[in-house]
């Protein structure tokens, strides 16, 4: 069976790595949340006090990262790995998600995330989320799409996300941080966030999560040749 990489992009909170996941389920894929290695970079770059502007500092600090995803035996849930140590839940704290798209605008972090999410994805058979994966990291991917949504619904579905797990972050706080990244990621001069011209592009204003998955399926299904009615 023809083997390939799905590679989806977004502005933050559109519910890009929700669905990369269930996707990936679905066809048997590994998912890759390339978001979660620039978290742990980032959480790294705080607590070792990393100046972004010291390039020796920023070089020694990425000297000394390693990052690795373990499945989790209970979970199933893919869990992210900074020095051997799990991070998984410090990486989503609201601390991270602040001060994250300053430090993956600079190329030295990006030249090694790309590198890494390259070795991942040389096998095919990955779905991959992010913000440069169709445009940089990938830009021969088979399948490629672009999510967008509506800022305040993204900023509601984030905080509903945040409130399972405990954090009660305000309305406000959420849109501000949504709209800072967006900034950041897409005015930033190493590989910004924009959709690459052969992507696909679902606005998930209205969308449940089901019918974003069912049309990743859709047109994996149709690049498949498989015919999507079941008989
Ligand atoms: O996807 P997630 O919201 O976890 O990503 C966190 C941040 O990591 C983004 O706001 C962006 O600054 C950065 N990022 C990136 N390139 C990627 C994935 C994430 O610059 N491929």
């Amino acid at each position: 069976m023809r083997e390939i990489i799905i590679a989806i992009d977004g502005y933050s909170g559109c519910g890009k790595s929700t669905t990369a996941k269930l996707v990936a389920a679905e066809i048997d894929y590994s998912y890759i949340d390339t978001g979660a290695m620039y978290r742990a970079t980032t959480l790294y770059f705080l607590e070792n006090h990393v100046r972004l502007t010291n390039d020796k500092e920023v070089k020694e600090a990425l000297d000394n990262i390693d990052i690795e995803f373990k499945v989790n035996a209970k979970t199933h849930e893919s869990e992210t790995f900074l020095n051997g140590l799990n991070v998984e839940k410090q990486i989503r704290k609201m601390r991270v998600t602040e001060h994250v798209s300053p430090v993956s605008a600079l190329s030295a972090v990006r030249d090694k995330m790309v590198a890494q999410q390259q070795k991942m994805g040389k096998k095919k058979t990955v779905v991959m989320d992010g913000r440069d994966i169709g445009t940089n990291v990938f830009p021969e991917a088979e399948l490629k799409f672009f999510m967008t949504a509506d800022l305040t619904i993204r900023a509601q579905r984030r905080q509903a996300e945040l409130n399972k797990k405990g954090q009660r972050v305000g309305l406000e706080d959420i849109i501000a941080n949504l709209e800072e990244r967006d900034r950041i990621d897409t005015t930033r001069s190493e590989s910004p966030l924009r959709k690459a011209e052969d992507a696909h592009l679902l606005d998930t204003t209205n969308l449940t999560i089901e019918s974003q998955v069912q049309y990743i399926i859709d047109h994996y299904n149709r690049v498949m040749n498989i015919d999507s009615v079941e008989n």
